[in-house]
């Protein structure tokens, strides 16, 4: 609580009575510490491919340039680190705009049917390199008002998971279904689960289970965070769940009047 006290004087300077105030800052502390956890997660994301660039960059230039194999695995790690800075730096961008947004989507009918396949199609290359059964079961669905653009990156953020975090032989499934209200779909696979206690923290901004293996296949720890904002500007729903094997991510949509 923050507590301000102010003195009533009467008209010849006498003490009168004093005002109370008592305010509640609970809230705005936790919102300035989540500020500040924010900026110190994102300097520390930031700083670690930075490092790391600067760090093989400086062995070029004291020698190492002048051998060619080692020269190229450098510069290739390099390379690797400065997409993961373009990415992070997008997912950052994305993230605030949502949040200025809020609800304020361009919403449009969207044929979710054609979403779906569509990102299926995209990652069947990427699956097939795993060696993973990847299969989908869309039903022709009923349009949703939405923004197809934003709809498009919550099924590639949650086919790109199933297929990261699944090992190879393994198996991932896309499906969807809908009553009069809505539109659930789901993405499934029989990859490495997550522990009951990270279920809903997720979604939450560099939230990871595995901070190596996230960063090992790439991952900027905002893709969840993102799908959460644009499934709920839809009025939507998120969530997941991992039972005896893998993990089923789901989300839903309402259709409309
Ligand atoms: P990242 O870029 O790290 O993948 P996300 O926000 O997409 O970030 O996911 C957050 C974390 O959730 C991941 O680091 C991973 O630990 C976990 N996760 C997400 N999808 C899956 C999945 N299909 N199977 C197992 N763990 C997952």
């Amino acid at each position: 609580f923050r507590v301000h006290v102010t003195p009533i004087n009467g008209s010849n300077g006498e003490k009168m009575g004093v005002v109370g105030l008592l305010r509640d800052v609970t809230q705005r502390r936790k919102l300035e510490k989540m500020r500040t956890e924010f900026v110190a997660n994102v300097s520390h994301e930031l700083r670690t491919p930075l490092t790391s660039i600067n760090g093989f960059m400086e062995t070029l230039l004291d020698g190492a340039i002048d051998d060619p194999v080692i020269a190229r695995r450098f510069l290739e790690i390099m390379n690797t680190e400065s997409n993961r800075l373009s990415r992070l730096v997008d997912d950052l961008l994305q993230l605030s705009k949502l949040e200025y947004r809020k609800g304020n989507l361009n919403k449009q009918p969207v044929n979710l049917t054609e979403v779906i396949r569509d990102t299926v199609e995209v990652f069947k290359n990427r699956a097939a390199e795993k060696n993973l059964s990847f299969t989908s079961d869309i039903p022709e669905l009923p349009e949703v008002p939405g923004d197809q653009g934003l709809l498009v990156q919550v099924m590639v953020n949650l086919v790109d998971n199933a297929i990261k975090y699944t090992p190879e032989g393994n198996s991932v499934t896309v499906g969807a279904s809908f009553d009069g209200q809505q539109i659930r779909v789901f993405v499934k696979d029989t990859g490495i689960g997550i522990p009951e206690e990270s279920l809903s923290r997720v979604f939450e901004r560099f939230y990871r289970v595995d901070k190596a293996r996230s960063r090992d296949v790439g991952g900027t720890g905002l893709g969840l965070s993102i799908s959460k904002h644009i499934v709920e500007a839809h009025g939507g729903k998120i969530w997941a769940e991992s039972h005896s094997e893998g993990s089923t991510f789901i989300f839903t949509l309402p259709l409309g009047q």
